[in-house]
């Protein structure tokens, strides 16, 4: 049996730390918005090269919080990939506004530049919504291509806001996830690349207006005083707890961003022409959420090496345009071919720090007894 992701492994390591921080935490007794959680988003800032770091209760509420602080409302269109996890799209349209999808490009899984300026012409020139904001998604851990999308959202004055929730630290061009938007946001569900053990995540940004907004909606939209309410908010803490395990997960961080790129190395090597495999361009970095290749062949592969005790997954099985919830949208298949094509014969194998070479050895053997 070769877990997905071996979390256990990381803990046996770490336990000492982890155990001390967690019982500090009790003894101090601020669980909520104690002194780890400050400490942890001066890290956090520095760690990505941001002016500012709050720490959040998950993903989906840094995403929300930050959609918040954009004021993006009903009426407005936010432009972003419907090859995601759900929450991307989720939060846009919990705040009223409407999602509008804009295909990836086939190497990255990321949005398609081309197509997203494509996208904002016409919605401006049907007039109906108001283009507002761009959500970008550092898929599997690998950066969206900012070189192109930041002057495009410049021309057209819009924001950007970037789903880091897989790519925490992830390289481009000397930057780090999640500081490459207006607002970055990352999530610490245990499964990612930096997780805690419950929910947690943290929203990033350089500006300073934007900073005290989101600060003001983190805790429901408070003003200078907590009972004197400025505007509408959240309950979105990171937990005391969560935050003291986050530093001790921190420390060796680093390293295992190093580990997990010599896991994908060697997965290449392993899998070199028998699946479709992720790619690496020049001036990037990832933090290898997820490893995921693409086969015509894949349920053949995925059925060999469940039969071998060997886990995988499919990320993700239905584009955001398709899935029931978005239906409302009045999209149809076929509307974002690259996303619907990659969906069919995409799926992730496991993927850790602590992966060791025979492991993705036996995982090799297997995927070639069947392409
Ligand atoms: C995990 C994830 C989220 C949500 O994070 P949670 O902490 O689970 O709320 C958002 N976007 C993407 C791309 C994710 O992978």
């Amino acid at each position: 049996m070769i877990p997905f992701i071996d979390l256990n492994k990381q803990y046996r390591r770490l336990e000492k730390d982890i155990d001390k921080a967690i019982k500090n935490v009790l003894e101090h007794g601020k669980y909520i918005l104690g002194p780890e959680v400050a400490e942890l988003e001066t890290q956090l800032a520095a760690f990505a090269g941001s002016r500012h770091c709050l720490g959040c209760a998950n993903g989906t509420d840094a995403l929300l919080m930050a959609l918040m602080a954009l004021d993006v409302k009903p009426g407005d269109a936010v432009f972003t990939t419907p090859f995601t996890f759900f929450a991307t799209v989720e939060t846009i349209a919990l705040v009223g506004a409407t999602p509008v999808f804009v295909d990836i490009e086939e190497d990255t899984y990321n949005i398609d530049p081309l197509k997203l300026r494509q996208s904002i012409e016409k919605i401006k020139s049907e007039g109906t919504l108001k283009p507002k904001a761009i959500v970008t998604v550092d898929l599997f851990g690998l950066c969206a291509d900012y070189n192109r999308i930041l002057p495009i959202a410049a021309e057209f004055s819009l924001p950007v806001i970037e789903d880091a929730a897989q790519a925490m630290g992830a390289g481009y061009e000397g930057k780090r996830a999640p500081s490459l938007g207006t607002i970055g946001c990352t999530s610490f569900f245990p499964a990612k690349p930096l997780g805690c053990y419950g929910d947690g995540g943290a929203v990033f940004t350089d500006d300073d207006e934007l900073h005290a907004k989101l600060n003001s909606i983190l805790v429901h939209g408070r003003g200078s005083d907590k009972y004197d309410n400025v505007r509408i908010g959240l309950n979105a803490r990171l937990d005391t707890i969560q935050a003291a395990i986050l530093l001790e997960k921190l420390k060796v961080y680093e390293e295992e961003i190093r580990l997990r790129q010599r896991v994908a190395t060697t997965y290449m090597r392993e899998l070199d022409g028998l699946v479709k495999l992720p790619v690496m361009p020049q001036g990037y970095s990832s933090v290898w959420a997820q490893f995921c290749v693409m086969s015509e062949k894949h349920s053949a592969m995925q059925q060999a090496l469940n039969d071998n005790g060997i886990p995988t997954a499919r990320y993700y099985p239905i584009p955001m345009h398709l899935l029931k919830a978005m239906e409302y949208l009045g999209y149809k298949s076929g509307d974002m071919p690259v996303s619907e094509a990659v969906s069919k014969d995409i799926f992730a194998l496991p993927m850790h720090p602590y992966m060791n070479d025979d492991d993705i050895k036996k995982i090799g053997r297997i995927i070639a007894s069947i392409a």
